[in-house]
């Protein structure tokens, strides 16, 4: 039940509610003075899939998706769905430069592969949002929200990039 409570089924990543749960259990025990990142993650002009390809294809690109973040960041942070097509990566001792690389790495990744969908290869971009925590203010709920912005950021920038 505590498995289920904390995840998303479709992708088998945390839901919003387990992730949020971990990270604040990781910065509770963590160093102060250690630096942890957060990147937020938006698919690109989604509801042009769901409205062409229908919502169950929209459904196994969220999880084509999902396994391209949990590849590249199982090792390395606490990856969650944290709503429809929104994606969270929280990285304990990471800096901003590294934390922009890694979501450079991702938005690359998935720019670069094509999902096979009834024998057509579609192309999905990804943006993305990255910020560090301050000494001043730890707080995962502040991080989340400054992560959340430059997200925006990035969607108003024209999309396909990551800002920090
Ligand atoms: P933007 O580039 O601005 O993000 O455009 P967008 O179309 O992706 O817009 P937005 O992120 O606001 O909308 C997300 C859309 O994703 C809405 C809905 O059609 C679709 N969506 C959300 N959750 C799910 C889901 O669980 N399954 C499927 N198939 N589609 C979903
Ligand atoms: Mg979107
Ligand atoms: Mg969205």
């Amino acid at each position: 039940l505590i498995n289920l409570a904390n995840h998303d089924p479709l992708t088998q990543l945390l839901n919003r509610r387990g992730f949020f749960r971990l990270c604040k259990k990781i910065t509770k025990t963590a160093p102060l003075n250690s630096r942890v990142s957060l990147i937020m993650l938006d698919i690109d002009l989604f509801k042009q899939v769901n409205d062409q390809y229908g919502h169950e294809t929209g459904d196994e690109a969220i999880k084509w998706i999902a396994q391209h973040i949990n590849e590249l960041f199982f090792e390395l942070g606490v990856t969650a769905r944290i709503g429809g097509e929104e994606f969270a990566i929280f990285l304990p001792n990471t800096d901003i430069d590294d934390a922009f690389f890694l979501a450079s790495k991702i938005r690359q990744a998935v720019g670069d592969s094509t999902l096979d969908i009834d024998g057509k290869q579609v192309n999905y971009t990804l943006s993305l949002g990255v910020e560090t925590s301050s000494k001043e203010d730890q707080s995962i709920d502040a991080l989340f929200k400054r992560a959340d912005f430059k997200l925006y950021g990035a969607k108003d920038k024209g999309r396909n990039r990551v800002e920090k």
